[in-house]
């Protein structure tokens, strides 16, 4: 194992699942600008509480001192407004691809989830319901819970490899030993059951060893589906805060696909939408601080929302190449490391009166000296 270059997407192939992952991440998606514009979002997220019992020091929301600062509130989502989500997600002419119940914090900590995920089964509202979890509240009782509510996914992120490592960097009193053996009972039960649940594993590779990353793949792969190694990223409104901790980003998070910085439009208003725990809307996970708002599902339809005057207005500005009017996204390292089959920079000129918009006056690439100069600006 020692002579495996060091290099974690060489590791990456060690495992014939994540072989297979990578095939199907990369060779079965269409380009996302031939799919434009959607008449339903591929994917929604929908976050039952923003609450965390780790705090981890490359998250917003293990940082107090940063939510405080934009004034984020903290809370749980109850059981009657991610009906009412559900519901809503029923009037879009498709059915949504992916149901994911996370956003800002542990979704295990909500006493309503295993129900939730039960009405959005019964409800059939998505061809999948997943959740992305830290693994530590996976409890026999929770683990009955998911499995008999219908969870098709689960997505699951270890922060480190040793105890001490947990410690340092989710800042958790939690042991590495814990975890793994919390998600060996999942994948029993599974077993057990014949429960067609996916388990996908995660490490952080913040600042792993070798025999770290080799011993990730010996000890998870027997027991999960999909394990692949996650880099840091410059979030949303990276000018608040370093959330690459001063590492040299060269790989988008899932550290398969190379960095962008070039890269001017952001897919996500294009695809996705996320409903923060107190049903405020905006469109994507790195959304932390939640300064994108396009709606608010409390008193607004989704379907409204997705097609309403606030989302259409982040998108032109998007296609503009003027992505820095928007605090949110100005300083947002994330996209650049998306898959390049969902690049938007060389279909502006098309796309924007196919959403009822004027043409660019000229080519996106003027619109990259301005962009530099507004973020110089802000800073
Ligand atoms: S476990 Fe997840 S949500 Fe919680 S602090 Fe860590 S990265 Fe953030
Ligand atoms: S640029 Fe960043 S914050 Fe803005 S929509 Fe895209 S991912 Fe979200």
């Amino acid at each position: 194992m020692s002579s495996q270059p060091k290099d974690i997407a060489g590791l990456k192939l060690r495992h014939p699942k994540e072989e297979a992952y990578e095939q199907k991440t990369t060779r079965e998606l269409i380009p996302l600008s031939e799919v434009l514009p959607l008449g339903t979002p591929l994917s929604l997220m929908v976050d039952p509480t923003n609450c965390c019992n780790f705090r981890c020091i490359f998250c917003p929301t293990g940082d107090e001192a940063l939510l405080r600062s934009v004034h984020r509130p903290k809370g749980y989502m109850s059981l009657e407004l991610f009906k009412k989500i559900a519901d809503d997600m029923r009037a879009f002419p498709d059915r949504i691809k992916e149901l994911l119940l996370y956003k800002d914090g542990e979704p295990l900590l909500n006493p309503s989830i295993v129900e939730m995920i039960a009405y959005a089964k019964a409800r059939n509202v998505a061809q999948k319901v997943a959740l992305v979890t830290n693994g530590s509240l996976l409890t026999d009782e929770r683990i009955n819970g998911l499995l008999s509510a219908g969870l098709d996914a689960i997505k699951i992120s270890v922060e480190h490899m040793t105890d001490e490592g947990y410690a340092r960097v989710a800042r958790a009193n939690c042991s590495y030993r814990e975890i793994h053996t919390r998600v060996a009972r999942l994948f029993a039960e599974r077993e057990r059951r014949s429960h067609p649940l996916l388990i996908d594993l995660k490490v952080l590779d913040i600042d792993l060893a070798e025999a770290e990353r080799v011993r990730f793949i010996e000890d998870y792969a027997p027991i999960c589906d999909y394990m692949h190694f996650d880099t840091l990223m410059g979030w949303s409104r990276s000018d608040r805060k370093d959330f690459t901790l001063g590492q040299k980003v060269s790989r988008g998070m899932d550290s398969l696909n190379v960095l962008s910085p070039e890269r001017l439009v952001c897919p996500n208003p294009f695809k996705t939408l996320a409903v923060n725990f107190d049903g405020s809307v905006t469109v994507c996970c790195v959304d932390w601080s939640h300064a994108l708002c396009v709606g608010d599902v409390k008193s607004e339809p989704l379907t409204e929302i997705w097609r309403g005057e606030r989302l259409r207005t982040l998108r032109e500005v998007h296609l503009r190449g003027q992505r820095g009017r928007y605090s949110a996204c100005a300083n947002c390292q994330y996209f650049q490391g998306m898959h390049p089959i969902n690049d938007l920079d060389h279909h502006a000129e098309r796309l924007l009166p196919l959403y009822g918009l004027e043409s660019l006056s000229s080519p996106l690439a003027d619109s990259r000296a301005n962009q530099d100069s507004q973020s110089k600006e802000r800073r």
